[in-house]
């Protein structure tokens, strides 16, 4: 029960600490403690037919297990310091950059070689973006879909267990700082460790919160992203998606000053809901394999609200409206965007008659009465902005699913080691507000590794 490593939580940044610690150091003794299931056992029971929504499994599939949040997601792993995360604020952007590299590297020997690497590198369509005041950002995007992610998931699992303990549906309920190390308390036992990293991702937030206020780790409040999952004809977008599968593009409206993003781009993709902490909100992904693909592409449009003094709680206002809308529609909201602009709502009839095929089955509502209008009106003023160089974005059976969350943790103090004011606890990935991405979160577990494997 005595390690020298313990990682707690097994998603990308604790996969690829595991990864790291064994190429560097062989000797070393690593445990990883995983709330979720093992990847073999991870399976959402919404089929579409006997279970339509969210049942609020103990451990949400989608979110927690080997794989972390990322397991089911779309694989795309964007290279870059342009969006993703601020990792590169405590490692410097070569560095980043370097790592993200070496990560997609690891992803083509465990099983994504012959996946295509896209690029914004001489793309002739951020002259046409920049024309219509849209802003493309810089990346280079490795898609593995859905499924491959999945295949390189099993190779890297099949791999690390041989040399390191994972301990499954095992959430860590406390850590203790000892004289020599950590202390690691789960209801199966208690584990102590000489050096200890904290990868509890998205769905570790409020565990997290608390393990800070108990250690006193500083902390501070980060923003929340508020909007809705755009799903349009994949002809519509075709230009951009087909030349760079993902495209970030980034709007500062007329009338606010506020700046909208595209975020999380899927072509021929699904929407589905995602579950955090009970909340229903949206998400998308597509697959590889085109037999799975669909006739639609998602993407989502978020405006950033940041909050200072006296209110802080940028989750909470998150949360507040993702309530809102689970309360009127039971889950996520859909509307078309002609009903929305004629300020009615869309109903089950007016879904059936559109020219488009919802993804989700979502419930036909009015996201006026759920969004901000602020965020509303910039999101609306985004739509006719992106149809001049996406035709079609604006039509009127063009589906809005609201809404669209994303939650950041608050950032933890960490140094440049990304190591908390406590000697040998380092906190990685999206549990330490640092990262928000596969490549961000993956890279800050290959860092930690690193600079434990040379103390
Ligand atoms: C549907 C969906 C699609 C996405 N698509 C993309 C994409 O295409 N590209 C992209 O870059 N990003 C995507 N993301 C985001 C991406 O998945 C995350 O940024 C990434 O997984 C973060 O990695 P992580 O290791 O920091 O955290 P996570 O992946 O969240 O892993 C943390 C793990 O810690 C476990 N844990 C939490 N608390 C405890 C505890 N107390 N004890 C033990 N274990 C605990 C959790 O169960 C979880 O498995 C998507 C997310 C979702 C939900």
């Amino acid at each position: 029960m005595n390690y020298d490593v313990i990682i707690i939580g097994a998603g990308p940044g604790g996969i690829f600490s595991a990864y790291e610690l064994i190429q560097k150091k062989p000797d070393l003794k690593i445990a990883v403690f995983e709330a979720g299931h093992a990847l073999d056992r991870r399976k959402c029971p919404i089929d579409g037919q006997k279970i339509k929504s969210c049942i609020g499994c103990k451990s949400c599939s989608i979110m927690s297990g080997f794989g972390g949040a990322g397991a089911f997601s779309d694989g795309k792993y964007n290279i870059t310091n342009d969006f993703g995360g601020t990792l590169y604020e405590y490692i410097g952007k070569e560095q980043a950059l370097e790592l993200m590299r070496y990560v997609d590297d690891i992803n083509m020997r465990y099983g994504g070689e012959g996946t295509k690497l896209y690029s914004t590198a001489g793309t002739k369509l951020k002259k046409v973006c920049v024309q219509h005041d849209l802003h493309l950002l810089d990346a280079s995007v490795r898609h593995l879909g859905t499924d491959i992610n999945y295949v390189v998931l099993e190779n890297l699992y099949n791999d690390l267990k041989e040399r390191v303990s994972f301990f499954f549906d095992s959430p860590v309920e406390d850590v203790a700082a000892l004289e020599t190390g950590y202390e690691v308390r789960t209801s199966g036992g208690i584990y102590t460790c000489k050096k200890c990293i904290v990868s509890v991702g998205r769905s570790g937030s409020k565990w997290m919160e608390h393990l800070c206020e108990r250690l006193a780790i500083p902390t501070k409040s980060n923003r929340v992203d508020i909007g809705v999952r755009v799903e349009l004809p994949a002809e519509v977008f075709s230009q951009l998606t087909d030349e760079l599968y993902e495209s970030k593009i980034v709007y500062r409206t007329k009338e606010y000053g506020d700046k909208v993003r595209t975020f999380c781009m899927n072509p021929k993709g699904a929407v589905v809901n995602e579950n955090t902490n009970g909340i229903i909100t949206v998400n998308g992904h597509s697959y590889e394999d085109p037999s799975r693909q669909t006739q639609n592409t998602n993407f989502a449009l978020l405006v950033a609200k940041h909050f200072s003094e006296p209110f802080k709680d940028s989750n909470g206002y998150g949360e507040s409206i993702a309530r809102l809308s689970n309360m009127l529609g039971g889950g996520v909201i859909v509307q078309r965007f002609g009903d929305l602009i004629r300020g009615r709502r869309s109903t089950q009839s007016r879904i059936d008659e559109a020219f488009i095929t919802p993804t989700l089955q979502a419930t036909p509502g009015d996201l006026s009465l759920v969004l901000p209008k602020r965020i509303l009106d910039g999101i609306i003023e985004m739509i006719y902005a992106l149809d001049k160089v996406a035709p079609g974005t604006a039509n009127d059976d063009t589906l809005l699913y609201g809404v669209e969350v994303k939650f950041y943790n608050m950032e933890v103090e960490v140094d440049e080691n990304l190591e908390s004011c406590l000697k040998g606890l380092y906190v990685i990935g999206d549990g330490s507000g640092i990262t928000h991405s596969l490549s961000h979160a993956s890279a800050s577990g290959v860092y930690v590794a690193r600079q434990i494997a040379q103390a």
